[in-house]
């Protein structure tokens, strides 16, 4: 099939590449030139294990190519991806100013019957601005050509993209015309797995379906949260609580785990868009405004945590003179968005209390100077930023902050102290390291 995604950005070119490697012929356009220019010439804009190389191999092949001629990409294929950026707009609701530029560019040039479909993060309704676009556009040109709107959210997670993508747990399709629905499946069928699910139902509830997926996610982060505090107060560890709970199949394990709050490009603008696309509808979302603003406070559980063990008696900056070692920028492992992340909630908090902040991240390092610049300091070397520093911080759990050289970690701080964000390490090794460890939800030593 011939197919085009506008959009290259994390959803874009992991679908243009996946779609690509199954056969098809992919245009991915962007109205970023220097971005199309890198992928032209094989610099991959973002970092996601396995992308790299399903790009270069596709493009070499002749199956994959990238344009920022919107002209081309809507005269050449049939099935039209959107996969811009849906960001968060001044009251919270989902901004859809680049959903509706893509709808309006083809309909200025499309030129032939084209499958709209929908794979940005929209909010129910939107499917008809998409078709309303594209409808006004036609009629400014005299034109009568057909087209057909679908919904098909994304359910990808970064760090993993290739992967879910690749097998995909369910494709949910939104469509009310059921031959767009027969080439949805033929597209999707060589991903799908006998585990996969394609689901087909119409457009509102598959727009729905993709916040009330990120909704519930959340509220399982913030409820966990909400009980590691609870646990840290009362004697309880939340770990053996987590398995106590996770084991009954009504719950499950995943997505049970304490942190630092939640971040991301996802999550967050997704919670605020839904909270906002209830109150259109005059109706009061409380279990999602309660999940986000549990969210905003445990941002603070880290440095709140520093400032209590290491802080002195000075209110406004009670971290001055302390160096405070952070590992981990991104907001999870095996990625380098930052956006969101809880780290610039962290980080702002412990500069404000006066601290030096220095910080490792193995893909993030670039991302995070964007916002902090020359504020902290940053090292390619996890244990460089340790070097008489106070206090070591783990914010995101990357690999290889798993299993540490403690020997090492305990020899370069000043004085051993490490407040685990993500439960880590096991408080009873950490009492033979002789490292004071303070994680969440369950006693450390310190
Ligand atoms: P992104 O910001 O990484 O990429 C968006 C790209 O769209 C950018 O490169 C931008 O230049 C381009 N763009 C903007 N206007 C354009 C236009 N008119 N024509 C062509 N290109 C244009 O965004 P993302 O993270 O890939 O997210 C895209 C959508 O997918 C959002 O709605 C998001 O909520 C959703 N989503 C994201 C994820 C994720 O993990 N990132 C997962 C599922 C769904």
């Amino acid at each position: 099939m011939k197919i085009s995604v506008f959009g290259a950005g994390y959803v874009g070119l992991v679908a243009a590449a996946c779609f690509a490697e199954s056969g098809n012929t992919v245009i991915a356009v962007d109205i970023d030139q220097k971005k199309i220019e890198g992928l032209k010439n094989g610099i991959i804009p973002i970092y996601e294990p396995g992308l790299k190389e399903l790009i270069l191999r596709n493009q070499s092949e002749g199956r994959l190519s990238f344009t920022t001629d919107m002209v081309e990409a809507v005269e050449q294929s049939l099935i039209q991806f959107i996969a811009v950026g849906t960001p968060p707009g001044e009251d919270g609701s989902a901004d859809l100013q680049y959903v509706l530029a893509v709808g309006r560019t083809i309909g200025q040039h499309m030129n032939g019957f084209k499958i709209i479909v929908d794979k940005s993060t929209v909010p129910v309704g939107t499917a008809d601005k998409v078709r309303l676009a594209v409808q006004e556009e036609l009629e400014k040109r005299s034109s009568h050509l057909e087209f057909d709107v679908v919904s098909n959210p994304e359910f990808l997670k970064e760090g993993a993209a290739i992967d879910d993508f690749m097998k995909p747990d369910r494709v949910v399709v939104g469509t009310d015309n059921v031959r767009t629905a027969e080439i949805m499946k033929e597209l999707y069928d060589p991903f799908m797995r006998k585990q996969s699910r394609m689901i087909i139902m119409d457009i509102r509830s598959a727009e729905m379906t993709k916040y009330a997926a990120n909704a519930m996610l959340a509220t399982r982060i913030s409820f966990m949260n909400q009980i590691a505090g609870l646990c840290e107060r009362m004697g309880a560890d939340v770990a053996a609580v987590r398995e106590g709970i996770g084991s009954d199949s009504r719950i499950g394990y995943d997505f049970l785990f304490p942190g630092p709050g939640y971040g991301g490009s996802c999550f967050p603008k997704d919670v605020k868009a839904l909270i906002r696309t209830a109150e259109e509808s005059n109706y009061d979302f409380l279990l999602l405004k309660a999940v986000e603003e549990v969210n905003e406070l445990q941002k603070e559980v880290l440095a709140n945590k520093l400032i209590k063990t290491l802080g002195s008696a000075d209110e406004e900056q009670p971290l001055t003179g302390k160096i405070v070692a952070c590992w981990g920028l991104s907001f999870k492992p095996r990625t380098d968005d930052m956006r969101e992340a809880p780290s610039l909630t962290i980080i702002e908090r412990l500069l404000a209390a006066g601290a030096t902040v220095r910080a490792h991240d193995p893909e993030a390092l670039a991302e995070a100077k964007k916002h902090f610049g020359d504020r902290i300091e940053y090292s390619t070397n996890q244990y460089e930023i340790l070097d008489n520093a106070d206090a070591l911080t783990v914010i995101t759990d990357w690999h290889e902050y798993r299993n540490p050289d403690f020997d090492r970690i305990k020899a370069a701080l000043k004085q051993p102290l490490i407040v685990d964000g993500r439960n880590l390490y096991k408080p009873n090794r950490m009492k033979e390291t002789g490292i004071r460890y303070i994680p969440l939800g369950r006693a450390g030593n310190g």
